[in-house]
């Protein structure tokens, strides 16, 4: 019996690489039944076990084999307050799909893109999930609208509490907004999720930066508990000579300007620099996305990585995507001078060849430099995508603790304030959705508890 995995169905490269559309197209109703058929509804699902917040896999894909899609949607939402987000963007290879018993001898089972394929129908249909509780009177506050703030919210919002969000841009959805890029996850989903919760009756305040325009001491008189998801979107850069040039960006700066202003758009009032061939340096998503970003631009685009392509952080299907569309990569490399001319404009970059070392404890390998293979490349642009860590702004006025790290210090969920819990990359560092989801997920359980 053939029991190949269905592929779903993409742009062609040549074809996306001149426009923004989404490029994964999903299941359609034949491939989704198909792929659902292949699912062996296990009595002990390993698949569940790689879940991070528990979803009923077999349960939600014995709907899809009986034509029950409001059915799948319902045990989906159970767990996941963003099944069409968590569909597209969560690493399921390495959690759901790792476990999956199909993958042992051959394909696990797709089970993020029937995931994103019960979340669209549930889209289109206008599908609608679980009663209101009725209000009891309690307020909450929740600083940042990325996904472990609107999970939160939601949650809190569903359970009878009045819940008002604050958030420092324009648009809500964190991450999910202004990072990730509309050809992975388009902004009208993000938005749809947005518009559902403005439903359940959150209040969402944009352009309101909490610790200037209103601090977690006042908040904490006004509410009965605050939920602080701040993220973690302060950019790192490597601080080699010559970063201050002109054509320097962080990779976080290049998305914000294309995915929340639009820059990639005729007419924008954000443009972004037109240059001729840019280096993105970094291995990670973030990586990915804002190469696979600029190549839409039509720049020469080179991926700068000073591991090789095994160590490579990013989804292995980014990568994939991002070869297919002519990124070139340039492994075992690393900046270790940006070159200007007279106006401080890049006009290249001093790299050097690395050569990988011995496994550390965390299992990834060292790299060293080569310092005889010191060469120049030429360039006018150069981003750096080389991770995120907090930026504590929210937190100004307030003594609350944070680790060794600089990270917000918990308990559970609970901060060293009181009424104050936190969760999402403030707490964890940049990770990944799911948990942000998670620990948005977990919150409003304590604060539930508490308050009640
Ligand atoms: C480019 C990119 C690609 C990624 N790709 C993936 C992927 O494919 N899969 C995956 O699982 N994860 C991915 N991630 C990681 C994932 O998006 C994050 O882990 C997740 O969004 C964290 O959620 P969060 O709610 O904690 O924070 P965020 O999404 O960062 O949201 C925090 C929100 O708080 C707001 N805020 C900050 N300070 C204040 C303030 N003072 N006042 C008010 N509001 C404030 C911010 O503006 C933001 O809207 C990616 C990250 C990036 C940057
Ligand atoms: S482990 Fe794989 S085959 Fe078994 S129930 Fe989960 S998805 Fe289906």
């Amino acid at each position: 019996m053939n029991d190949e995995k269905v592929k779903g169905r993409v742009q062609d490269p040549k074809e996306r690489v001149t426009n923004f559309n989404e490029v994964e197209l999903g299941f359609n109703d034949e491939e989704a039944l198909k792929e659902a058929n292949r699912c062996l509804q296990c009595a002990n699902p390993r698949c569940m076990k790689g879940c991070p917040v528990n979803i009923a896999i077999p349960e939600f894909i014995k709907c899809i084999k009986e034509g029950n899609l409001e059915g799948a949607y319902e045990v989906i939402s159970r767990s996941s307050s963003l099944p069409a987000v968590c569909g597209r963007v969560c690493p399921q290879e390495k959690q759901c799909e790792k476990m999956c018993v199909k993958g042992v001898k051959g394909d696990a089972i797709s089970i993020g893109s029937l995931e994103r394929y019960v979340a669209d129908q549930a889209i289109a249909n206008n599908y609608s999930v679980g009663e209101l509780a009725p209000k009891n009177g309690k307020k909450v506050a929740i600083v940042g609208a990325g996904p472990a703030g609107l999970t939160c919210a939601g949650d809190l919002a569903k359970a009878g509490y009045s819940v008002t969000i604050f958030e420092v841009l324009q648009k809500a959805g964190g991450v999910l907004t202004y990072g990730i890029p509309e050809f992975r996850l388009p902004k009208s989903i993000v938005d749809h999720e947005v518009e559902g919760l403005k439903k359940l009756g959150v209040n969402i305040y944009t352009d309101v930066p909490v610790g200037n325009a209103i601090t977690i001491p006042e908040l904490q008189k006004q509410f009965d508990a605050i939920f602080v998801g701040s993220g973690a979107g302060l950019p790192k850069f490597m601080g080699i000579e010559g970063e201050d040039a002109n054509g320097v960006f962080s990779a976080n700066e290049i998305l914000t300007r294309i995915n929340l202003m639009g820059a990639y758009k005729d007419k924008s009032k954000t443009p972004i620099k037109k240059a001729k061939k840019a280096y993105i340096i970094g291995g990670g998503n973030v990586a990915m996305d804002a190469v696979r970003c600029l190549k839409r631009l039509g720049i020469e685009t080179h991926l700068m990585y000073r591991r090789s392509e095994e160590e490579l952080p990013a989804r292995k299907m980014e990568v994939e995507h991002a070869k297919e569309e002519g990124i070139i990569f340039d492994l075992l490399t690393n900046p270790v001078k940006i070159l200007t001319n007279e106006n401080n404009d890049v006009v290249g970059m001093e790299v050097v060849n690395m050569v990988l070392g011995e496994a550390g404890e965390d299992g990834r390998r060292s790299v060293k430099e080569d310092e005889s293979s010191r060469h120049t490349v030429e360039c006018d642009m150069v981003v750096m995508a080389l991770g995120t860590s907090p930026n504590h702004e929210a937190l100004k006025n307030s003594d609350i603790v944070l680790t060794e790290k600089g990270l917000i210090s918990v308990e559970g969920t609970k901060t060293s304030l009181d009424n104050v819990y936190a969760g999402g990359d403030a707490v964890t560092g940049a990770a990944t959705v799911i948990l942000a989801m998670e620990a948005g997920k977990k919150a409003a359980k304590e604060i539930i508890d508490v308050l009640l």
